[in-house]
């Protein structure tokens, strides 16, 4: 149940790093897993605060440094936990200075669109947004930048990014990557094998994975990064909760499990869809547990399925273990190329069946004051 720590974590497969990793030692009568540690302070050690001291509660915890093992073996770095995705975003984005021009996806997450926007608003930095999943449109954009954004697959469009292409543009020209990896997860894909400098993270989806915590995550395998984003952290006061952090592992513990069945009810999902004649265009970009769908008669049409499933819980967020469902632009935040009919499905690890069922019976529901009236009978 412990990794060999003589073997070094990147000798065992993901699998077992995400049961395995970050737990106490295993000494007799110790504790399986690693407690959740309430305190503000740490009893202080002879002389002058050393490295590694604990010392304060802003500075680290021992139940968030568990979480940050793991995550960081499987990434293939260093992670930090932070309070939310945002604060992680809001961090890395810091990473450059005032001024600074950030090459961005169209569409993304709207929270960060929105950050980015502000930046500039308030002339912080400079930005320039691309079609990232266009490899050549994006050499053309990344040219001069000091900072690159890349969401893969993005939110919710769920286009998909060229990694090592567009790092290694990047890198020509100077500029750091950052990568959002929530709907991927590390499971799938992991930029900073690409060349990518740092991952972001929205833990409350699919790493923590229950819809029961809002925390975030940065992983780098740059020391001098690292220690920008702590020092962000701690100075910020982006920090996590001790509790948030223990259920977060609790979650992340099975994240290899959720992410297969996910995506193998995803991908199914996905091909029935295509031939549902309430769909009009299915986006999935073959892997993850995120599928588009826009549904014909428009918005009203598409509210009134996520409003009418029984077992698809109609909600924001996404990644946990409950299939959920939300057309985006009703948030007015979402960014108006994003079509007005998407629904964004969350697919879940319940029976494929069941799931196909609920919502096949949702669509259908909506096309019936779309066809034409029955002929009247003959007198
Ligand atoms: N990145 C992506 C891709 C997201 O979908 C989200 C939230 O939906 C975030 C970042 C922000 O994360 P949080 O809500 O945990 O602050």
């Amino acid at each position: 149940m412990h990794l060999d720590p003589a073997r070094g974590p990147s000798a065992y497969a993901p699998a077992t790093r995400i049961v395995s990793g970050g737990r106490p030692p295993s000494t007799p009568n110790a504790a399986l897993n690693v407690p959740v540690t309430l305190t503000s302070t740490y009893v202080a050690s002879d002389g002058a605060t050393q490295p590694g001291d604990l010392a304060y509660g802003r500075w680290t915890n021992p139940t968030w440094e568990a979480f940050e093992t793991v995550l960081g073996s499987l990434e293939g770095g260093r992670a930090l936990l932070f309070g939310s995705g945002m604060a992680a975003v809001a961090a890395a984005l810091d990473l450059v200075d005032e001024g600074a021009t950030v090459v961005a996806p169209r569409h993304a997450y709207s929270g960060t669109l929105s950050i980015l926007g502000e930046l500039v608003e308030r002339g912080r930095r400079r930005v320039r947004f691309a079609d990232l999943s266009d490899t050549s449109a994006a050499r053309e954009a990344i040219g001069g930048a000091d900072l690159v954004w890349v969401e893969t697959p993005t939110n919710p469009m769920l286009e998909v990014t060229d990694l090592p292409a567009v790092v290694a543009a990047a890198h020509a020209t100077g500029a750091l990557v950052v990568v959002d990896n929530t709907f991927a997860t590390p499971v799938l894909q992991r930029p900073l094998e690409s060349g990518a400098d740092v991952v972001v993270h929205s833990v409350t989806k699919y790493l923590a994975g229950h819809s029961d915590v809002v925390l975030g995550a940065a992983a780098t395998a740059d020391d001098a990064l690292l220690a920008r984003l702590h020092g962000y952290r701690t100075l910020h006061g982006a920090i996590p909760g001790p509790l948030e952090s223990f259920l977060a592992l609790r979650g992340l513990r099975t994240l290899h499990l959720r992410v297969e069945r996910a995506g193998r009810n995803a991908a199914d999902l996905a091909d029935r869809l295509r031939g549902h004649p309430a769909v009009e265009r299915v986006r999935y970009p073959g892997f993850g547990a995120i599928v588009s769908v826009e549904v014909v008669g428009g918005a009203d049409a598409a509210e009134r399925v996520a409003s009418s499933t029984r077992l698809w819980v109609h909600t924001t967020s996404l990644g946990g273990v409950e299939s959920t469902l939300e057309r985006r632009r009703r948030h007015a935040t979402e960014a108006p190329t994003v079509p007005e009919n998407l629904l964004r499905l969350s697919v879940g690890i319940e029976d494929v069946e069941d799931l196909w069922s609920d919502l096949s019976t949702a669509l259908t529901d909506v096309l019936r004051p779309l066809l034409p009236p029955p002929p009247a009978p003959s007198p």
